[in-house]
């Protein structure tokens, strides 16, 4: 796939103008994470943050040279700053389950709390947390503030959960590499070997496809052996509930093929035993389903026969922002992307400012928007339908990964990925 040379040149421009690149990680960190626990909870009109806890983790496996987030992406963003100089020393930008539930019918009529974790590089001073949100009209507007300091004997330096991990791959130090972690979920201990074969075999989906094939010496890959009581997940509709390390289920928001958990914290509890960048939940179970939320996790079935296709979709959800360009499959969510406001999907456009998106890889002649016509198949345009709705939401290639799930990455999310992996990898 060829790499484009105006998200190329846009990626190194963003990378020189970013004030900490002539910084060094080590006036500002050390080895670990702070991580902060907060409960989030609200209705579809409003929102706000609790905290929860303080805890010190072992291992942080982010860049040491990119800690200010370079994409614009994202529900939401957290920002780091030394509380003395009020210098910004580390961003992330992320979404949330919660944020998805706020756009369903329940949200309407009840309150609801789900927990939320931030993780940074352990401060070696005193810093101030800023947790953003974005609006309705795109725009991130701040929601929560908190100081923590690195000596406060309230920051729990103890695993929650303790369990074993293993190497699957490992290509280089993991700050310069893209570190996944693939965390069982509703194995029991006499079925660590399956897990192991289920991991390696999901593994191997995402390294069979273009643009992770070229690019795997880029990833670092480990397990954790996250054995728990009872085999396989909730299945709500079947009446089928199962005690389970992450408490996954199927049927979030109503939606049968929807599997999520809405328990972070478990899951953070559970990868903290590792490095991670990208966390992936494999769900022991045969049903098909799975779910991909922004740098928050990937889940799916290990054994559903269609698992390679959902490996893969879920995973460019989860590492590299994609957003779904399908439209003609039941979803739960009202007014998801709203039709006025350009969407922060690399891979989607409502044409409100579709100067920021993948205008400049539209070859002379097609025309804007593009009908999908046979003549246009294999080229670049913006086709109708996507985040969806047919209408009014606009996608790059009449097929992709995000659109039918049977095509390859179209041009633009394999460009979003291969920026995603230079943002890790990159210095
Ligand atoms: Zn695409």
């Amino acid at each position: 796939m060829k790499r484009s040379p105006v998200f190329l040149s846009l990626f190194l421009l963003l990378l020189a103008i970013n004030p900490l690149q002539s910084r060094s990680f080590d006036q500002w960190f050390e080895d670990g994470a702070m991580r902060i626990d907060l409960v989030f909870s609200g209705t579809a009109s409003e929102s706000s943050y609790a905290l929860e806890g303080l805890r010190k983790e072992p291992f942080f496996s982010g860049s040491k040279h990119v800690m200010i987030d370079p994409f614009d992406y994202g529900d939401h963003k957290f920002e780091v700053r030394d509380a003395i100089s009020g210098d910004l020393i580390f961003s992330q930008t992320y979404c949330t389950l919660f944020r998805e539930w706020q756009t369903t019918s329940e949200a309407e009529s009840v309150r609801r709390a789900f927990s939320h974790v931030l993780r940074f590089p352990w401060p070696k001073g005193s810093v101030k947390v800023d947790v953003y949100d974005r609006d309705k009209k795109g725009i991130f507007q701040l929601a929560w503030s908190g100081n923590f300091d690195p000596e406060s004997i309230f920051a729990d330096p103890t695993l929650a959960r303790v369990y074993e991990t293993a190497d699957l791959e490992i290509h280089g130090d993991p700050e310069e590499k893209v570190d996944i972690l693939f965390m069982a979920e509703g194995y029991s201990e006499n079925e660590m070997e399956k897990f192991m074969e289920d991991a390696k075999r999901s593994m191997e989906y995402i390294f069979s496809e273009e643009p992770f094939k070229s690019k795997r010496e880029s990833f670092n890959v480990r397990v954790v052996k996250s054995a728990g009581p009872d085999s396989g997940t909730d299945i709500p509709g079947e009446h089928i509930w199962k005690n389970t390390v992450m408490n996954s289920s199927f049927y979030t928001f109503g939606i049968e093929r929807y599997m999520t958990t809405p328990d972070y914290r478990s899951v953070c509890d559970v990868a903290a035993n590792a490095h991670y960048d990208q966390l992936y939940i494999l769900v022991n179970t045969d049903k098909y389903g799975g779910g991909g939320i922004y740098n928050f996790y990937s889940i799916s079935a290990a054994d559903n026969r269609e698992s390679r296709a959902v490996v893969i979709h879920e995973f460019g959800h989860a590492f590299a922002g994609l957003g779904d360009e399908y439209f003609n499959s039941s979803v739960a969510y009202n007014d998801y992307f709203p039709l006025d406001v350009e969407p922060w999907n690399p891979n989607l456009t409502t044409l409100v400012d579709f100067g920021a998106k993948w205008k400049n890889s539209i070859k002379k002649g097609v025309p804007v928007p593009t009908p999908p016509e046979e003549k246009f198949a294999g080229t670049i345009g913006v086709y109708e339908g996507g985040g969806y709705v047919a209408k009014g939401v606009y996608r790059p290639m009449i097929d992709c990964r995000m659109h039918t799930n049977d095509a390859a990455f179209c041009p633009v999310c394999s460009a979003a990925i291969e920026r995603m992996i230079q943002r890790h990898t990159g210095r």
